[in-house]
Order: structure tokens, then C-alpha cells, then sequence
């Protein structure tokens, strides 16, 4: 293995994956919803595949999806996007690693605000780039604008925000949005925004990513996925839009990395994309009684918890229960409780970031996160 790559252990998600799988436990770790695929979607997609779209498809995407994404920024947050500006990647994970590795230079630097989702930093790695990270203040996901700005250096080339966040369920304001994008400005960075939960958004709020904000528009590359909003994150269809010249540098590499992502997809996720508004807002009244329901039982159960804005996760302190190491806990329980969490310090560069929290997911059935709660409750 290159030296670069060294110090990346196995995904803390295929880990407690399969810990969820060995010890038959519930599995409130990874971030993947186990139903609410939109059964057109299945139907699409299958149509496609009877009609003989079995090939390679054009690299960039196939035109109707190119033109189904950009109509949906205009639809959903009024952003006028061309369809050439719009790029289909496997999954948002390749969209991402596809920008970084087109954008950073080895030896520079990209500003990452912890906790982190873990592919950021890999990417960086692969590129020869340097992570220089920003912690969240915990639990209040507070973005300290002093610490923000010493982070940014002559050698920064990118800054990478994800908002709704994962882990924790904040959204970004629009001040820090505005913060980030001056600071870009001046550094000359390119803002990559990871978006993949921007439909799952509670109690009336809306979604802000950084294209929409003046400050970053014009340096801001979005990304997001059709895997969170149709429950299907094994067809990994995702995209990246911004502008021509930052998308066309993507373009590049993408070609390299896969050339092109699973034909038949393509117009299913095009499809669905154009659904009425009431499946979007159907997802997140779902997600938001899921999220109720899973708080209030951590919070019966001893944790210390807020209620997250947005997203797919909840942030537990275990401290309350005695825990003082959440990787070695959330190691434990699965044979011990029979529920699977994920610690939150594998997002942090310094574990003592967050070390007692665990990140339990509520895109699962109520069932299960009763059932979560219920031996969490008898295991404490
Ligand atoms: N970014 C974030 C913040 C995620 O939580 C995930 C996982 N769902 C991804 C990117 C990866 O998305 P995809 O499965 O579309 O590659
Ligand atoms: N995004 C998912 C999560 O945060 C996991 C994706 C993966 O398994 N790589 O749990």
C-alpha cells in the first residue's frame, strides 16, 4: 500500500457494519435506510434496462439527468444551473474525490471542518494534499470564525463543507457561509459542498448551501446524490455542478476514475427527481418522527441529547451512562446490547474532540429504533 494511504484503517461504517451483522444486532450505525425506496424509481430503472440502455452511457451523464438535475437546483433553491455545468458521479463519494484530485495540488492544503465525514481526508490524502482542520465546537456545532481563518494559509486550495452535516445534523448559517466564502475569496479556494442530505430537513427549515450564497457562489462546487433522498444508496448516482471551469477540470478525472456510472439509473434517477413535492416533503415528516422517536428513547435511556435540525443522525453523549471511550463502547455493545452506534471521534482528527459521543442514525424503521432504544435501555 503507497505510504499515503497508511494511515486510513478499514471505514469506521464497514466496521461496525459488520459487527451489526455478526452480532444480529440493531444496527443504528451506518448511515443507509433499509426500505422507502420510491417503488417508481425500481419501476424506471427497470424499464430502462428493458429497453436496452445496457451500455456505456455518455461520461459526463445521460442528457436527461444532466437536465433533471439542474432543473431541480432551480426548482428546490433557485439556482440557475445549465445542464452542461452538471456532472453524474458514482455516488457523491466520487464526486468528491473527483474534485479534490482535480483542484489540489500536492503539498497544498484543504480546510476540512471537524467532525468530518471520513472520505474528505482520504481524498486529500490520494491528491498529496494536507487536511488542516477546523473543529465544530460539541454538541452546540458552533463554527469558530477566529480558528476558521487560521486555518486558511497561501498554500489552501479548498474548503470543504457539508451542510445538512454529518455527523451531527447542523446546518451551516448563512453568516458562516458568507464567513467561508471571504475567506475562500481571498485565498483564491474552491468551496466543495457536500449536500447529500439536503431534503432532510425538520420542523419547517429550509435547506442553505453555499451556491445559494453570494460570498461563495462563484467558487463553490455542490454535490450531492440521489442515495439519501430515494433511499437508494446502493445505486450510488450522484452529481457535481458549478462553474464550467472547476466542473470541466472535474470532468477530467472523473473520466479516469470510472468514465461513466450505471446507464439504467440515470433516467430512473432523472424521473425521479421531477416527483411532486410531496414525496420530498413526505421524506423528511418520515425522518423527523423517526428523529422524535430516537431521541426521546436515548434520552429515557440515560444519554444527554439534542435534537438535530436536519440529517440522518443523532449525537448521544454516553457520558451520562459511565462511558469514557465511545470507540471502545460502541466496540462493546453490539455483542453486549445488541445495537450497533458509531463513535463520533472516528470524524475528529483528535478523538479527544468527542470522547464519549456516539452517533446513532434514525433512517431506519420506527420498529427498529424502538427496538434499538429497548436494549440500550435494558443494557444500561
Ligand atoms: N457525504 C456524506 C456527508 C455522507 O454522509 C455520505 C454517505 N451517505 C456520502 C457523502 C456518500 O454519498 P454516496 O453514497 O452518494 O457516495
Ligand atoms: N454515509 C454513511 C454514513 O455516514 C455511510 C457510507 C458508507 O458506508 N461509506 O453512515
Amino acid at each position: 500500500l503507497v505510504a499515503r494511504m497508511q494511515p486510513f484503517g478499514t471505514s469506521i461504517f464497514a466496521e461496525m457494519t459488520q459487527r451489526a451483522v455478526a452480532a444480529d444486532a440493531v444496527n443504528l450505525g451506518q448511515g443507509a435506510p433499509d426500505s422507502g425506496t420510491p417503488p417508481e424509481l425500481v419501476q424506471w430503472a427497470h424499464e430502462a434496462m428493458l429497453d436496452g440502455r445496457n451500455q456505456y452511457p455518455p461520461f459526463l451523464g445521460v442528457p436527461e439527468l444532466r437536465e433533471a438535475i439542474a432543473a431541480h437546483q432551480q426548482r428546490f433553491h433557485g439556482l440557475a444551473v445549465d445542464p452542461a455545468q452538471v456532472l453524474v458521479t458514482v455516488g457523491a463519494t466520487e464526486a468528491l474525490t473527483a474534485s479534490i484530485l482535480a483542484l489540489v495540488e500536492s503539498g497544498e492544503e484543504v480546510v476540512v471542518i471537524e467532525p468530518a465525514y471520513d472520505s474528505y481526508a482520504a481524498a486529500v490524502a490520494l491528491a498529496g494534499g494536507v487536511v488542516r482542520p477546523v473543529p465544530l465546537t460539541l454538541p452546540g456545532c458552533e463554527l469558530d470564525l477566529d480558528a476558521l481563518e487560521a486555518a486558511f494559509s497561501e498554500r489552501t486550495a479548498m474548503v470543504v463543507v457539508n451542510t445538512p452535516h454529518n455527523p451531527t445534523g447542523a446546518q451551516l448559517t448563512r453568516e458562516e457561509l458568507a464567513a467561508i466564502g471571504r475567506l475562500a475569496e481571498r485565498h483564491d479556494a474552491v468551496i466543495l459542498s457536500d449536500e447529500v442530505y439536503e431534503h432532510l430537513v425538520y420542523d419547517g427549515g429550509a435547506h442553505l448551501g453555499p451556491a445559494m450564497v453570494p460570498e461563495c457562489a462563484e467558487r463553490t462546487l455542490t454535490v450531492s446524490s440521489a442515495g439519501k433522498t430515494f433511499a437508494v444508496t446502493g445505486w450510488k448516482v450522484g452529481w457535481v455542478h458549478g462553474p464550467q471551469p472547476l466542473v470541466d477540470a472535474v470532468a477530467k478525472v472523473k473520466q479516469f476514475t470510472t468514465f461513466g456510472v450505471g446507464t439504467p439509473l440515470q433516467p430512473a434517477v432523472a424521473k425521479g427527481l421531477a416527483l411532486p413535492d410531496a414525496v420530498f416533503t413526505e421524506l423528511a415528516a418520515t425522518h423527523q418522527r423517526r428523529r422524535d422517536l430516537l431521541v426521546e428513547g436515548l434520552r429515557g435511556v440515560g444519554f444527554t441529547c439534542e435534537t438535530p435540525p436536519a440529517g440522518y443522525f443523532v449525537i448521544a453523549d454516553a457520558a451520562p451512562l459511565g462511558v469514557t471511550d465511545a470507540l471502545a463502547w460502541c466496540r462493546a455493545i453490539p455483542d453486549e446490547a445488541g445495537v450497533v452506534g458509531v463513535p463520533v471521534q472516528a470524524f475528529c482528527s483528535d478523538p479527544a474532540h468527542a470522547p464519549t459521543l456516539v452517533r446513532f442514525g434514525f433512517c431506519k424503521p420506527e420498529e427498529s429504533i424502538t427496538e434499538g432504544v429497548r436494549r440500550l435501555a435494558a443494557w444500561a
